[in-house]
């Protein structure tokens, strides 16, 4: 039995740190350069486990070293693996990252063997989704995959979140079976069709008009906002953290507190509380997964605001 199931994504994360984003056909050298773990998928479970949900990842990945790297991280994150599909002569995804000075990035994703993960692998993992408390999804990952297992969820009772990143015209059929939508402010207004001017409010309402049952909007440093319907929208102030190192990952880590306070039965008002708090403490550490907090760093956090 796992409280939360990822459809997850894996990818190694090549991360070179140079001193601002470059023009094009421009060179420069870069500070650093490592590899470390990511996926927005694999991240979310990542920080769901460390907040102590018991976690399951659906995933699809080649039989190569950057493969072996994400089975080892599981293995290391007590992750359970059983519906990781590991390929024969396909690549793993690999994501290569530059992150500036300013601690901002930009991302090229190349899902690999991800782009492989359908309907059929979701369907064998029918008892764990339908025994779960909560399924994450990410726009990393094949629509028909997450439709699959959003259905299995729906049919169960099993709590959906979806994770509309990178940003993606999403059907209807999906919205109707996301319950809660955790957009960025460039996700939501891609999603809703917003022009930049249009207040957020607006592009929530369209959403929640598809079906979505709640959108929970991530704002970076300033927080989140959460809008359901016929219900005033509630924001939650971010957190400012003296040091700031990277913000890769910090969606993830949202979404994968989020899911986690959510498996524990938690409203979803506290449960945005302590996603944001996590997500915040995350910024504080290198790389996607190195600042992701445990449960009790969240609690400690949260405690000094009273
Ligand atoms: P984003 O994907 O940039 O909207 O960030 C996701 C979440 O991470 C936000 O809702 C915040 O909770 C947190 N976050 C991101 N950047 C920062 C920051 N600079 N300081 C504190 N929290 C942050």
């Amino acid at each position: 039995m796992v409280d939360v199931v990822c459809i997850a994504s894996w990818n190694a994360d090549l991360v070179s740190r140079v001193p601002r984003p470059m023009a094009r056909g421009e060179t420069v050298l870069a500070r650093s350069f490592d590899i470390s773990p990511g996926g927005k998928g694999s991240n979310a479970a990542v920080a769901c486990a460390r907040q102590g949900a018991r976690t399951a990842v659906v995933a699809r990945i080649g039989r190569d070293d950057f493969g072996r790297m994400g089975l080892d991280l599981w293995a290391r994150e007590g992750i359970a693996t059983e519906h990781v599909e590991q390929v024969e002569g396909e690549r793993s995804g690999v994501a290569q990252i530059l992150v500036f000075d300013d601690g901002d990035n930009s991302i090229a994703v190349a899902p690999g063997a991800g782009t492989g993960l359908g309907e059929a692998q979701v369907h064998a993992a029918r008892a764990t989704i339908a025994g779960a408390r909560v399924v994450i999804a990410s726009n990393e990952v094949p629509q028909a995959a997450t439709l699959a297992a959003f259905r299995i969820a729906r049919a169960a009772g099993v709590t959906t979140l979806l994770n509309p990143a990178p940003a993606a015209e999403l059907p209807d059929a999906l919205l109707a079976l996301t319950d809660l939508l955790t957009p960025n402010e460039t996700e939501l207004r891609s999603l809703a069709q917003l022009p930049a001017d249009a207040p957020l409010a607006q592009g929530a309402q369209r959403l929640l008009a598809c079906g979505v049952g709640a959108v929970l909007a991530t704002l970076g440093a300033e927080g989140c906002c959460l809008w359901r319907p016929g219900v005033a929208p509630l924001t939650i102030a971010g957190w400012r953290m003296e040091a700031v190192v990277d913000t890769i990952g910090a969606g993830d880590t949202f979404n994968g507190a989020l899911a986690a306070a959510l498996a524990r039965g938690l409203p979803l008002e506290q449960a945005m509380q302590r996603a944001n708090a996590a997500a915040a403490l995350s910024v504080t550490g290198q790389g996607a997964i190195g600042g992701m907090p445990t449960a009790a760093q969240v609690g400690a956090l949260l405690a000094t605001r009273g």
